[in-house]
């Protein structure tokens, strides 16, 4: 096979596995970060004697993550390990009702029926169900580019797009909870699972219900040393097969001529490439990195996912009530994501996420005390006052903290920082500081993301979380792999076939 360069612009998930994906197949592959680290919004820090991951906090599909080391000829193992997390979540609920999120089918169904009196057969029919749309969906929209003829021309995609109907395709995420479980409070923690990509369960379909088999049927993983670890592990690979990694090096421009990507503009001078990976928000690509072209207008206009707003707090005391997740609902479901996605603001009763790393990496804090990631979601970045809004959620979240758990929480706060959308938006070049890309309130999202490859310049691709197959490590991490089967099956040539 011809060895060609191939330039990948920015280090995030994708960008590393397409990088190490790539290399292994014998290409010699260069990475422009803009940042002086890899991993983009998967990263860390260390504040006092505390460290904190800075973005992602929950870890699922680990196959996903090995997948890139297997094929790299390497095992994984030597790279990373990770252990599988008892409970899913912790959940307080508005009427005062806490629940251990099992992660394992039985003993969740036997907790809900002993909490609520649900009988558990629903939740384990739920389940079941859940694995079933998993099963089907997940082989058209999350292995395969949906661009290209041939992902539509399989035996098994086939099979699925025969069971499309009873994928809650043509429903709300929302309204197919309702129907299937009936009890508010079951509802609203199978609703949340529309936010595990930004989107609102109230307009997102049905078909997102097979999110919570990945968790219970599963499982929930932490890599040991915390989420940062995939990072410094993909980083590994990809320096071990030989990647070059070009830091505090933002590419300017990616260069097309006669049709074709050609290279970048980065370092103030012309690297020419055989092929450009873009792993940059395709908003800003096309914007920043390619403003001669013409962009797809109508894909870039789509409506963003939500963003976040995370207090990281070194508390200076243990909390045995809480475990590594932990979700402080809000009363008032329906309204908080009409914030969220229709006045583009932050209703006084938010739902609040606090993960703890330290419940499992006691190095993470210091003795006696905690690490906590505060995280609430909040509407994209279209110029809100995020000053103002900060100190104002900051005083409900507090609030909401002090009720749920009977505390006076901004005693015990020793160091803090904050993450809000803009800084998101500054750190990674994620479009209005979005978490996903785009939202999933469609029944058409999946088809309206950017494809991996560009239709009208040849050599040029995309991954990450603003294009197919989505947002979320798992996501990213196959659109990379999707990228590297692109450019190994149709050559350096790009285009719709
Ligand atoms: C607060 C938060 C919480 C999240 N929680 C979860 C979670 O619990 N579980 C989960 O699975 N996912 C979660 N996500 C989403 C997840 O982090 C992303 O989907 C995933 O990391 C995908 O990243 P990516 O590959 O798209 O690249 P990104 O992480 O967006 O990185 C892009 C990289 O490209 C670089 N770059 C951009 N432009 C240029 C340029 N012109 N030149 C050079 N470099 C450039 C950036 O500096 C950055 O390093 C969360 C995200 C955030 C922010």
């Amino acid at each position: 096979m011809v060895k060609k360069r191939i330039t990948i612009v920015g280090s995030g998930v994708a960008g590393l596995a397409a990088a190490c994906r790539l290399q292994a197949l014998g290409h010699q592959v260069t990475v422009f970060e803009a940042n002086a680290y890899p991993g983009g919004k998967l990263t860390q820090f260390k504040l006092g004697g505390y460290r904190f991951d800075a973005g992602p906090s929950l870890f699922t599909m680990p196959d996903f993550l090995d997948d890139v080391f297997l094929a790299a000829g390497k095992n994984p193992r030597h790279y990373y390990t990770f252990r599988k997390i008892d409970s899913t979540c912790y959940y307080f609920f508005a009427d005062g009702t806490h629940l251990n999120g099992y992660g394992h089918v039985e003993k969740f169904a036997k907790e809900v029926e002993n909490v609520w009196g649900i009988p558990r057969q629903r939740v384990l029919a739920y389940l079941q169900s859940s694995r079933h749309t998993y099963d089907t969906a997940g082989t058209i929209f999350l292995q395969n580019s949906l661009h290209r003829a041939s992902t539509w021309l399989t035996c098994d995609v086939a099979k699925a797009l025969l069971r499309i109907p009873s994928l809650g395709i043509f429903t709300t995420l929302h309204r197919l909870n309702q129907k299937r479980l009936g009890d508010p409070r079951l509802v609203q923690l199978f609703d949340r699972y529309a936010t595990y990509n930004g989107s609102d369960p109230y307009q997102a379909p049905g078909v997102l219900s097979s999110v919570p088999h990945l968790e219970f049927n599963v499982g929930t993983f932490l890599p040991v040393g915390g989420m940062h670890a995939i990072t410094l592990s993909l980083y590994q690979l990809a320096c071990d097969l030989g990647v070059t990694f070009r830091f505090s090096t933002p590419v300017k421009e990616i260069q097309v001529a006669g049709g074709r990507a050609i290279g970048v503009v980065a370092d103030n001078s012309q690297q020419p490439a055989d092929a450009v990976v873009s792993n940059m928000d395709v908003y800003h690509t096309y914007r920043k990195l390619l403003p001669a072209q013409r962009a797809p207008e109508k894909t870039l206009a789509q409506e963003r996912s939500s963003s976040a707003l995370i207090f990281y707090w070194g508390i200076r005391r243990q909390f045995p009530q809480l475990d590594l997740h932990n979700i402080l609902f809000s009363a008032d479901y329906r309204a908080e994501f009409e914030g969220l996605f229709k006045t583009h603001t932050v209703m006084p009763d938010p739902t609040v996420y606090v993960n703890i790393t330290s419940k499992y990496e006691p190095a993470d804090a210091p003795e006696g005390c905690e690490n906590w990631f505060v995280m609430i979601n909040v509407p994209a970045n279209t110029g809100q006052d995020w000053d103002q809004l900060v100190v104002t959620c900051r005083s409900y979240i507090v609030k909401k903290i002090n009720r749920a758990l009977g505390t006076q929480i901004e005693h015990l706060i020793e160091c803090e920082t904050v993450l809000d959308p803009r800084s998101i938006e500054v750190n990674t070049s994620s479009f209005q500081g979005s978490l996903y890309g785009t939202s999933s309130n469609s029944k058409f999202a999946a088809f309206l993301r950017h494809p991996n490859f560009s239709s009208r310049i040849k050599n040029l691709y995309f991954c990450g979380g603003s294009v197919h197959p989505g947002g979320g490590i798992p996501l990213a991490l196959n659109s990379g792999k999707i990228v590297s089967n692109l450019i190994q099956t149709k050559g350096l040539s790009g285009g719709l076939t």
